[in-house]
């Protein structure tokens, strides 16, 4: 069901209380019961498909069963029926994010040292001297979220600046895109790297000019180091997906795609389930690996799961479907792209096309091996050239063997070619496949090191969510955190301010022209990443017979400046009706 508001904007006002007088005389003769909950003197965002603004809402068990004029609204109450006066205030759905590493960053935030928002080298030796006071000798030191673009020194953390203070500990300092790392020296040596070690496939061991590793691992170069260090237990786990849901809730975000796990994290996410703990709709993505062996181990895994839209817990927790890796990343310049990267922004990384981390006919064969299981695909792709692959995998795929509603995604997307942006369209329009899930966040928090390494002219090209629009594709708005911090808002002010962080080759490296406006990047957060998540005919806009999934707003997102987005603040969320956030 849809509420029936009149499109044209200058009736709109006369239209909402007609409309909403009908659906509640509606709402009311289907079911005579009160609602246990009303909002009222809003300024609520439905995100409907007219964008309406409703002032109030009715809800019961969990759903709404109103939406428009306080009057209505107010009508509907009975003498059991909470009330919540908005007092102006602006609701919002739930945000939903479309690509967060929930589980693994809420065990980085809980037991890891934190390193986002070091300012130079020294910080972060300081902090890791720090953490490792508190550990006994051999004891592996993890640390997140360092990024070179951050720091005042402009360059890689390295085992010679981590050797001077960790003599008696393994480190790894995991860069912020998790794409690459630093390992001390003593790291190195248990993982036996050393200047005789060779490139692995899809890997980088980073040199000094000697040839002598620097402590720099990106890609597959990381597995033997991170192989050694053990993983969070059942408990950290089940704790850090804890932490993560509530971090959500303080921002108004109740739905998200974990993308991207294994089994002892889809255990920890059922068994928070059947401890009703699981206060969030959480969809999965199972990590598929770099083999057929590997995609036929995960798709197992999937198969033993209800596919989606059904779910465990009632539209709480769903096992989407497969993730697979078709590139590194624009951080560590080994993306796989069609003209070599940049450094410094206007220096040429010679030779240096990044690569692809899955070998591509493999990877052809693993979205064949789940397309044609009736399995979900989101395939992260970073480069004009991997994004080409796999586009044109899914079309290759889909033209074989038609199915409408896969919504097989390109996770990222952050330099489509012209190809790739009209094969998009064609995809969602005839399969209902090919989503963008992009990041308009990497522009600010890692945009100043983006900048670098695209270079003046292709960095114009990045997150081009305009073009999008234009071609009339929806995506998925994300963080991908912890790669940039959780809250939902950054996302809504980047998609429309295209800011880095520290302007350190101007503000707007990346242009204002693939800027969209606030109403565009909500939907990307809202309707439209309902939809990634196989959600949306239940969340994603506040209409009739929708969950009641609410986040409510200090100010209108509608009337700000560009600028005040990012200084948006939730007051209150609800999650099915209930109060999972309550600020002041
Ligand atoms: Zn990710």
């Amino acid at each position: 069901m849809s509420a029936q508001f009149i499109r044209s904007a200058h009736q709109r006002r006369a239209g909402l209380i007609l409309a909403a007088a009908a659906l509640a005389s509606a709402a009311l003769a289907r079911a005579p019961q009160p609602p246990d909950l009303i909002l009222f003197h809003g300024r609520i965002i439905t995100v409907d498909p007219h964008d309406s603004i409703a002032q109030g809402v009715a809800i019961r068990d969990g759903r709404i069963i109103a939406i428009g004029t306080d009057r209505d609204i107010l009508r509907l109450a009975g003498t059991a029926t909470r009330r919540i006066d908005l007092r102006g205030r602006t609701a919002t759905p739930g945000l939903i994010d479309s690509h967060a590493h929930i589980a693994d960053a809420g065990v980085e935030q809980l037991y890891h040292v934190h390193l986002s928002d070091a300012a130079s080298v020294a910080e972060v030796i300081r902090r890791v001297q720090a953490g490792i006071a508190g550990l006994k000798p051999g004891e592996w030191l993890q640390g997140d979220g360092w990024d070179e673009g951050k720091l005042a020194e402009r360059r890689y953390v390295l085992a010679a600046d981590l050797d001077r203070i960790s003599a008696q500990n393994p480190v790894w300092l995991m860069h912020t895109t998790g794409h690459y790392g630093v390992a001390n020296s003593q790291a190195l040596h248990l993982a036996n790297i050393s200047a005789g070690s060779k490139d692995p496939p899809a890997g980088t061991i980073d040199r000094d000019a000697s040839g002598k590793p620097t402590g720099v691992l990106k890609e597959s170069a990381m597995d033997p180091v991170l192989g050694l260090i053990p993983p969070p237990t059942a408990q950290q786990q089940r704790a850090g997906i804890l932490k993560s849901i509530d971090d959500l809730h303080r921002e108004g975000i109740t739905a998200v795609k974990d993308p991207s796990i294994g089994q002892p994290v889809w255990d920890a996410y059922q068994e928070l389930l059947s401890e009703k703990k699981l206060l969030e709709h959480v969809c999965v993505l199972w990590y598929a690996g770099t083999t057929l062996v590997s995609a036929r181990a995960a798709l197992a895994s999937i198969e033993a799961q209800p596919k989606p839209p059904r779910s465990l817990g009632d539209g709480r927790l769903l096992s989407c479907g497969a993730k697979i890796f078709m590139d590194g990343s624009g951080g560590a310049r080994t993306a796989w792209v069609r003209q070599e990267w940049h450094k410094n922004s206007t220096e040429i990384d010679h030779g240096n096309f990044g690569y692809p981390s899955t070998d591509p006919e493999v990877y052809r064969q693993m979205v064949r091996l789940f397309h044609q299981a009736g399995v979900h695909v989101g395939t992260h792709a970073v480069g004009d050239r991997a994004i080409d692959w796999v586009v044109d995998t899914y079309a290759e795929v889909l033209h074989e063997t038609p199915t409408f509603g896969l919504r097989h995604s390109i996770i990222h997307a952050n330099i489509p070619s012209d190809h790739a942006i009209e094969t998009m369209a064609a995809l969602e329009k005839r399969y209902d496949a090919g989503y963008p899930e992009a990041q308009a966040p990497f522009m600010w928090w890692i945009g100043d090191t983006y900048a670098g390494n695209f270079g003046p002219e292709r960095s114009l090209r990045l997150v081009p969510l305009n073009t999008f629009a234009r071609n009339g594709i929806r995506w998925g708005g994300g963080s991908d955190y912890s790669v940039t911090p959780l809250a939902a808002r950054y996302g809504l002010w980047a998609s429309v301010a295209r800011e880095t962080a520290k302007g350190t080759y101007g503000s707007h490296p990346f242009g204002t022209a693939e800027s969209v406006d606030i109403r565009t990047a909500l939907r990307s957060y809202t309707v439209w990443g309902a939809r990634q998540l196989f959600l949306e005919d239940r969340i994603g806009s506040l209409e009739i017979g929708k969950e009641a999934d609410i986040a409510v707003w200090d100010r209108d997102m509608y009337a700000l400046p560009a600028e005040g987005l990012r200084n948006l603040k939730c007051t209150m969320t609800l999650l099915h009706g209930e109060s999972v956030f309550q600020g002041d």
